[in-house]
């Protein structure tokens, strides 16, 4: 049992996790069996979706099926010979009330069935319940945690650590960290029924974020109950590694038809908006002629298919170091999600802290959305932390970005260089030229070459929160640095007056001159003159 992590991206991992029935890759979807009903057979799931693990419940067959089970082995008794997890079947006792067995039993069943992945009886919080029994639940999981060791008496079985807590999210990050502290290979987190059935994400975010934040990182993540592919990007960039997916047969049986962005009932659909084996093979209208049993059998066939289809997108998404911009495309999906993506903002630090140094290639700014991505805070702590402006220099000279980069390469740059040089001669050295950008804020000339400044795309025009955060960074670049003079060459279409008046805000409590220059074109011959002129007093002044 190890984990061995390939490829990362923001908090997801590509990783490689060991169980005695063979290796399987992160991040991974296990399909959830119920024994008693199966719309596809394990061996089918084995042979045709390539499919190496799957999960079943340790509880219902304990209650059903427990002699062939223990006599013949998990894997001989479903007929897979991957990798199988099991569910101790808390969530049942959670539902049923049923005090039949006790976390003893459930332990040592999993043993005798042969199981890969065990799962201890944990006692799932729930939704809307008292912060007391949340508290209780917590305790009472890792009270059973601690037992663990002296219930188990093999050791070739990866163990799973649920973490409690529901929407305490104080308590979430205790549960974490106590269950964190024990020997287990995998932690789960119990995601709320209403959590999912409600699309309440960013509820979930912040769970994720108080187990992810408190548990020993090397360890791998389930997150259950998640199985619609359209949170997976989400999650995935979040640290979850592990999924297991009972929604593909339960919306099947509701006559639903999974998509990336959501959920579509068979009732309504003309064409089948996909290519997997299932639906290539026939159209919407035949299948709704279909028998019952065979018609859920597609659907279900389906949204296995497309639920893998995400999670292989995203894979290939984290290699490419573009996670974020496929986790924002998902968010547009659905109005819950994009709320859930506002969310992560507040965790930004972390995702810095936390996710790789990445130089991969370029990156796409959609909106504001993208200013909560770490390499947007990766630059702007180096600029004020590390970043000390040449020592010469006495005016900052702060020039309105261009279409092309390095901005220093651009036409127009080029145009204010030759004309400075022209003006000031030897003087030129005693302004600082920096351009201010979205996303970035302040850029000096030095640095503007520098990865990602160069390395993005961004749409224009720029939506008020990304003016608005721009207009903060050169406030806080002014104050921080200690120029005798700011001249700002505005521009007022993209712009507004926002820059402007950061800029007076800024040079005001510092006690320093602030030159604006607004002409209609800031690239106008004349306008580049005048500058020069300016430039030139500024520069002379004693
Ligand atoms: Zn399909």
């Amino acid at each position: 049992m190890s984990f061995e992590i390939v490829d990362r991206d923001l908090l997801a991992r590509i990783g490689r996790f060991e169980t005695k029935s063979g290796v399987v890759e992160t991040p991974l979807l296990f399909p959830v069996i119920n024994p008693g009903i199966q719309p596809i057979h394990p061996k089918t799931l084995e042979k045709e979706f390539g499919c190496r693990a799957l999960i079943t419940n340790a509880y219902i067959i304990n209650k059903n099926f427990k002699e062939t089970a223990v006599e013949n082995g998990l894997h001989r008794f479903l007929d897979f010979s991957g990798s199988i997890m099991t569910d101790s079947g808390a969530y049942q006792l959670l539902i049923y009330k049923d005090i039949e067995v006790t976390p003893k039993e459930i332990v040592q069943f999993q043993e005798a069935i042969n199981t890969d992945i065990a799962t201890i009886l944990d006692i799932p919080t729930g939704w809307g319940v008292s912060k007391e029994y949340a508290r209780y639940t917590v305790k009472e999981t890792i009270k059973r945690a601690k037992a663990l060791e002296k219930m188990k008496s093999r050791d070739d079985l990866a163990w799973v650590g649920p973490v409690q807590g529901g929407q305490y999210l104080d308590l979430v990050a205790r549960s974490a960290r106590e269950m964190g502290k024990l020997p287990f290979q995998i932690h789960a987190l119990g995601s709320p029924t209403p959590v999912m059935e409600q699309y309440k994400f960013d509820v979930l975010v912040d769970m994720i974020f108080a187990a992810k934040m408190n548990l020993p990182p090397e360890r791998p993540l389930h997150l259950f109950g998640a199985g619609h592919p359209f949170m997976f990007a989400l999650a995935v960039a979040l640290g979850c590694d592990l999924f297991d997916s009972a929604a593909y047969a339960l919306f099947a049986r509701q006559d639903r038809y999974l998509t990336d962005s959501g959920t579509t009932r068979l009732a309504s659909l003309q064409y089948f908006p996909c290519s997997c084996p299932a639906c290539n093979k026939t159209d919407p209208e035949t299948v709704r002629a279909l028998p019952r049993e065979e018609r859920h059998k597609l659907l279900a066939e389906h949204n296995l298919h497309v639920s893998f289809y995400e999670l292989r997108r995203i894979k290939q998404a984290v290699t490419e170091g573009r996670l974020w911009e496929h986790m924002e495309m998902r968010a547009h999906g659905h109005p819950s999600l994009l709320q859930a993506l506002k969310k992560v903002a507040k965790y930004s630090e972390y995702l810095e802290k936390q996710g790789p140094v990445t130089k991969k290639g370029g990156i796409f700014f959609f909106s504001s959305l993208g200013l909560a991505r770490p390499e947007v805070l990766r630059y702007r702590q180096r600029l004020l932390d590390r970043y000390s402006p040449p020592p010469h220099a006495k005016v900052l000279l702060l020039l309105p970005q261009t279409r092309k980069k390095p901005f220093h390469t651009s036409k127009e740059h080029e145009t204010v260089m030759n004309q400075m040089r022209q003006t000031l001669g030897d003087k030129v050295d005693a302004v600082h030229v920096c351009t201010y950008s979205a996303p970035f804020g302040v850029v000096p000339t030095e640095l503007d070459d520098v990865y990602p400044v160069s390395q993005n795309v961004i749409a224009y025009p720029f939506d008020h929160e990304t003016v608005n955060y721009v207009a903060q960074q050169v406030a806080n670049y002014i104050q921080k640095t200690g120029y005798d003079q700011i001249i700002l060459l505005r521009d007022p279409t993209v712009w507004k007056r926002k820059i402007g008046a950061a800029c007076r805000r800024a040079c005001k409590t510092r006690k320093v001159p602030f030159i604006s220059l607004h002409e209609r074109d800031p690239w106008a011959e004349s306008t580049i003159e005048h500058l020069a002129e300016v430039l030139k007093e500024a520069v002379t002044v004693p």
